[in-house]
C-alpha cells in the first residue's frame, strides 16, 4: 500500500472503524503472519473491501470504482495487453474524446500514468480499486477458448513440423481456460463424429467445443505424456497427476483419468485449484446485518455453531470462513473432517478414516482430550458424535459443525432426534446458519429487463414472496419491478451465469428461543419465534439479491424451493 501505516491509522480512527491501539495490536499481527494490513482487516471483517476502498479513494482524491458494476467492453479491454494488466494490475475502465481510465490500486504512481499516457496517447486518469477487487476482475481478459482452440486445429490439419507443436499448445489452453474459468474438471469425451469438450463450471457440466475427431488420439496421448502414462495402453484405466503452470505463474494440480470407452479413450481431468483460496463471510453472500450476527456469536468464549444446508449448499466453506476469523495464533484450533478440503495453516486438521476405525465420533474424542479451544466437525453424522459435539462445547469449547436439515429451526429438533437432552441443546447452541448456493448473474452480460408475465404469475400466486419483495423495493406495484439477467458470453460460457453465491438464515440463540427448544416445540414454531425476533429467511434474503441483481428469481425459486 503506497499510504503509510500512519495515514491507513489516522484514516481508519478518524472513521471510527477501530481505535489505534487496535490498529497497532493488527498492524503487528499483519507484519507477524506476513500479510497485508488491508487484507487483515477485510478478512477479520473489521471493514469491506468496499468501504477501504472508498476511504483510501477519497484520500487519494480519485474516483472510487467497484469493477463489477462497470460495464467494460472488449474494445476498452484491448486498450492494454492483458500481460500487462496482470502484471501492474491495472484495467482499463472507459474512453472519452480526451482521456482514459485506468482502475489501480496505486492511484499516486505517477511514471507509470505517464508510461501509460505515452503507450496510449492520451492523457490516463487514475481511479482507485482496491487490489482484490482488481485481482479478481482480471478474468474480463479472457478470450473464447473456442476460437482459439479453431485456430489451432486449422493449424495442426496443414500438418508438417507444427503439427506436435499445435497440440501441446491447445492442452495448454484447455488447461488455462478451464483453471481462468474456475472451472473444476474438463472432459474431452470422442463421440460418432466429434470429440467434445467440456467443462464443469459451478457444478454444471457445459459444452465447451467440438473438435474433429482428427485431433483425439494426439490430445490422449500429450495428456497421457503429462501425467507420465503408458502411451501405448489402451485397454485399461488409467490415472495420473500433471502439474500445469498457468500462464501468470499459478501451478494448478491436475488429477487425470483416462478409461477406454466404446468410442476410443476418454479423458477427465479434476483440477485442484491451488490459488490461496479467500474465504470470507461477506464475500460468500453474507449480508451486513447476518454478519454482524455471526461475529456475536463466535466471540462468545464457548458453545455450538452450526451450519445447516443439503449437499452441496457451500456449508464447508462457511465453515472454513469461520475458522479463518477465529485462526489468531494463541488460539488452538483442531479440526476432523472427511475429507479435508483444504490446507489452513495453523490449524491442525484430522482425517476421518473409516477403514482404521478413525470416525467423527473416535475422532472428536481425542480431540477433545487434547482441549483445544476451538475444534471443527465436518459432519453431526450419528447419535455419539452429536453427543460429543454438544459435551465438548458445554465444557468450554466453541464447536463448529454441520447438519443436514433444510432450515435453521429444524437443526434443534434433529438434535433431540439424535437423542441429545433439551437442556443441553438450549444452552449450548448459540447459533444455527442455514444455507444454499445460488448461481451468479454473469457480470461480463448482465442487462435488466421488466419482468415477464412467467415471473408476474410466479409473484401473483405467492404471497410471501410479494410481501418480501414489497419490503424490499419498497412498491406496492410488483409489477414495475426490474430485473436482471446475464444475455450470454464467452466468459459464462453462455449460460448467464458465472459464480456462486451463498443466501443465509441466521438463527441466534436467544431467551424465546431457548424456551422453546426446552419446550419441544417442532420447528415451524421455532422459525415463528426467531421470525418474530428478526431473523431473515433464505427466501428474504434471496430475493434481496435477485433485486441487487446477484441472481435471478428464477435461481432462487429453484434453489429454495426444493427439498
Ligand atoms: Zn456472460
Amino acid at each position: 500500500m503506497p499510504t503509510t501505516q500512519a495515514q491507513l491509522k489516522a484514516l481508519l480512527v478518524e472513521a471510527h472503524v477501530l481505535d489505534g491501539e487496535a490498529f497497532d495490536e493488527l498492524a503487528l499481527r499483519a507484519k507477524e503472519e506476513g500479510v497485508a494490513i488491508s487484507d487483515l482487516l477485510t478478512d477479520l471483517g473489521l471493514v469491506t473491501d468496499e468501504q477501504l476502498g472508498q476511504l483510501l479513494a477519497h484520500e487519494y482524491a480519485v474516483r472510487f470504482v467497484r469493477l463489477g458494476q462497470e460495464r467494460i467492453s472488449d474494445e476498452i479491454l484491448s486498450l492494454i495487453p492483458e500481460s500487462f494488466a496482470r502484471a501492474q494490475l491495472l484495467i482499463p475502465v472507459s474512453q472519452t474524446a480526451s482521456h482514459v481510465v485506468i482502475a489501480t490500486a496505486q492511484p499516486d504512481d505517477v511514471i507509470m500514468r505517464s508510461l501509460l499516457e505515452k503507450y496510449l496517447r492520451t492523457q490516463v486518469v487514475f481511479a482507485y480499486a482496491t487490489p482484490r477487487d482488481l485481482q479478481n476482475n482480471l478474468f474480463l481478459f479472457r478470450r473464447d477458448p473456442r476460437e482459439e482452440f479453431e485456430r489451432i486445429v486449422a493449424m495442426k490439419e496443414q500438418g508438417g513440423v507444427e503439427a506436435a507443436g499445435a497440440i501441446i499448445e491447445l492442452v495448454d489452453i484447455m488447461m488455462d481456460s478451464a483453471y481462468q474459468a474456475g472451472s473444476s474438471d474438463i472432459h474431452v469425451e470422442p463421440e460418432d463424429d466429434y470429440t467434445v469438450v467440456r467443462y464443469r463450471t459451478d457444478g454444471v457440466l457445459h459444452d465447451i467445443a467440438r473438435l474433429p475427431l482428427s485431433v483425439h488420439q494426439s490430445i490422449i496421448t500429450r495428456l497421457k505424456v503429462l501425467g507420465r502414462l503408458a502411451t501405448d495402453e489402451h485397454r485399461t484405466a488409467q490415472d495420473g497427476k500433471i502439474t500445469h503452470k498457468g500462464p501468470w505463474g499459478d501451478e494448478v494440480e491436475i488429477r487425470l483419468s483416462i478409461v477406454p470407452t466404446t468410442h476410443d479413450e476418454k479423458a477427465v481431468m479434476r483440477l485442484l485449484s491451488d490459488k490461496a483460496r479467500r474465504f470470507h463471510l461477506t464475500d460468500l453472500g453474507l449480508s451486513k446485518e447476518d454478519f454482524a450476527q455471526f461475529e456475536e456469536g463466535i466471540e462468545r468464549p464457548w458453545g455450538l455453531i452450526l451450519v445447516t444446508g443439503p449437499t452441496g449448499s457451500g456449508k464447508t466453506t462457511s465453515l472454513y470462513a469461520a475458522l479463518k476469523v477465529l485462526n489468531k495464533r494463541e488460539v488452538n484450533i483442531t479440526t476432523i473432517e472427511d475429507p479435508v478440503e483444504y490446507d489452513i495453516e495453523g490449524v491442525n486438521q484430522i482425517q476421518v478414516n473409516e477403514k482404521t476405525g478413525l470416525t467423527f465420533a473416535k475422532g472428536l474424542r481425542s480431540i477433545v482430550r487434547q482441549d483445544p479451544d476451538v475444534i471443527m466437525v465436518g459432519e453431526i453424522r450419528d447419535k455419539e458424535a452429536a453427543g460429543i459435539a454438544v459435551n465438548a462445547a458445554m465444557t468450554g469449547h466453541i464447536v463448529l459443525s454441520t447438519l443436514h436439515t433444510n432450515d435453521a429451526a429444524t437443526a434443534f429438533p434433529r438434535l433431540v432426534d439424535m437423542d441429545v437432552e433439551d437442556f443441553l441443546i438450549a444452552s449450548t447452541v448459540n447459533m444455527v446458519i442455514a444455507q444454499r448456493l445460488v448461481r451468479r448473474v454473469c457480470m461480463r452480460c448482465i442487462l435488466s429487463y421488466a419482468m415477464t408475465s412467467t415471473e408476474k404469475k410466479m409473484i401473483e400466486g405467492n404471497s410471501i414472496i410479494q410481501k418480501y419483495l414489497k419490503q424490499i423495493t419498497g412498491k406496492a406495484d410488483l409489477t414495475k419491478v426490474r430485473l436482471f439477467k446475464g444475455k450470454g458470453c464467452p466468459v459464462c460460457h453462455y449460460s448467464g451465469y458465472a459464480g456462486r453465491v451463498g443466501v443465509f438464515e441466521v438463527l441466534e440463540m436467544s431467551d424465546a428461543v431457548r424456551e422453546a427448544v426446552m419446550a419441544r416445540k417442532n420447528a415451524d414454531e421455532i422459525h415463528e419465534i426467531a421470525l418474530g425476533e428478526g431473523m431473515t429467511t433464505m427466501m428474504h434474503d434471496g430475493l434481496r439479491k435477485v433485486v441487487e441483481g446477484v441472481t435471478t428469481l428464477e435461481e432462487v425459486l429453484r434453489v429454495i424451493m426444493e427439498k
